[in-house]
C-alpha cells in the first residue's frame, strides 16, 4: 500500500503535470470508486469544467482542489495516477478517466479496485478516515514532547499505535518497520513503555526516513508508481522490510519476520531487543531500589 513518501512522490509529480488544467469531462467505469457522492454520474458531472488550482496531501490521502470542490482520493493498495495523450493506449484496469481541455488526461488505474475518490466541498463531509487524521509527521507543532503523549498511555504494541492513523497520519507497514529499527524499539513493546527519550529518537527516525524515502522517490515494494509511471528507489535502502533471512545491515543477525497487529513484521532481534527481557530488566531495577 502506498504510505507517505509514496503518496507525496505521487502528489509532486501530479502538482508539476495537471494544475492549471480544466475538466472538459469525466469518465466513472467503475461505479463503486466513487463513493461521494453516491451517484457516479452525478460526481462527473460536477467536476466538468473546474480547473486544477492545487494537489495536496494529508497523511495518505490526495487533495485535488478543483473549486469549488475538493476531489479526496484514497489509494489504497494500488491505485495509480497517470497523465497521458487521448491519443495513448490505455492499460488495463483504467477505471476512471479525467478529459482536460487540452487533449490530456489522468487516468486512474486500480487492479485491486479497493481505491476510492470523494468529492466534497469541506473537510465536515469529507471521509471519516480523513477528518480522524493525527498530526502529520512533519507538522513542526508536533515536539517530541507532544508525540510522547500521543503514544504514552497506551498499552498496544508500538507498531500498532504507529499504525493507527488517528494517532499520526502517513505511516504504513513498510516506514514503521523501518523507523522501529533505526530507533532500535521491538514492534512489539507496549507503547506505553517507550520512554521520554525513546519517543524523542523514535520521532526524529521516523522523519528521518520519510525524508529519505520522499527524497529516492518512494518504495515500490509492489506496483507503485508516480504520476509521469516511475518506479520509486528506496526499496533498495530498507533495513529490514522485505529482509527476512538477510543479515542485518548492522549487525549481521538473521532479520527475523514476525506477526505484529495483524502485519508482517520485519526485525533484527539483536538490534532492537525482545520487549519481555525489557520488562524482566526494569522489575529487578524496581525491586532492587
Ligand atoms: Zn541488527
Amino acid at each position: 500500500m502506498p504510505e507517505l513518501p509514496e503518496v507525496e512522490t505521487v502528489r509532486r509529480s501530479l502538482e508539476a503535470l495537471i494544475v492549471g488544467k480544466t475538466m472538459a469531462s469525466v469518465e466513472v467505469r467503475l461505479a463503486r470508486i466513487i463513493r461521494t457522492p453516491p451517484d457516479a454520474a452525478a460526481f462527473a458531472a460536477l467536476l466538468t469544467g473546474c480547473r486544477v488550482e492545487a494537489v495536496r496531501r494529508r497523511g495518505k490521502y490526495l487533495l485535488f482542489e478543483v473549486p469549488p470542490w475538493t476531489l479526496v482520493s484514497h489509494l489504497r493498495m494500488e491505485g495509480q495516477y497517470r497523465l497521458a495523450s487521448a491519443l495513448e493506449p490505455e492499460s488495463p484496469h483504467t477505471h476512471v478517466v479525467f478529459h482536460f481541455t487540452d487533449g490530456t488526461e489522468l487516468r486512474y488505474r486500480d487492479v485491486r479496485q479497493f481505491g476510492t475518490m470523494d468529492l466534497v466541498r469541506d473537510l465536515a463531509e469529507a471521509p471519516e478516515g480523513l477528518r480522524t487524521l493525527g498530526p502529520e509527521p512533519f507538522d513542526p507543532l508536533l515536539t517530541a514532547a507532544a508525540f510522547y503523549g500521543r503514544i504514552h498511555g497506551r498499552q498496544a504494541p508500538i507498531k500498532a499505535v504507529l499504525l493507527d492513523q488517528t494517532c499520526l497520519a502517513g505511516l504504513g507497514n513498510i516506514y514503521v518497520d523501518e523507523a522501529l529499527f533505526a530507533a532500535r524499539i521491538h514492534p512489539q513493546r507496549p507503547a506505553d513503555r517507550v520512554t521520554k527519550r525513546e519517543a524523542s529518537v523514535l520521532l526524529h527516525e521516523i522523519r528521518e526516513v520519510l525524508t529519505r524515502a520522499i527524497e529516492a522517490g518512494g518504495s515500490s515494494v509492489r506496483t507503485y508508481v508516480n504520476g509521469y509511471g516511475r518506479h520509486g528507489g528506496f526499496q533498495v535502502e530498507l533495513s529490514v522490510y522485505g529482509r527476512e533471512g538477510q543479515p542485518c545491515r548492522v549487525c549481521g543477525t538473521e532479520i527475523l519476520k514476525l506477526r505484529v497487529a495483524g502485519r508482517g513484521t520485519h526485525v533484527c532481534p539483536t538490534c532492537q531487543g525482545r520487549p519481555k527481557q525489557r520488562r524482566r530488566r526494569r522489575k529487578t531495577a524496581r525491586q532492587g531500589a
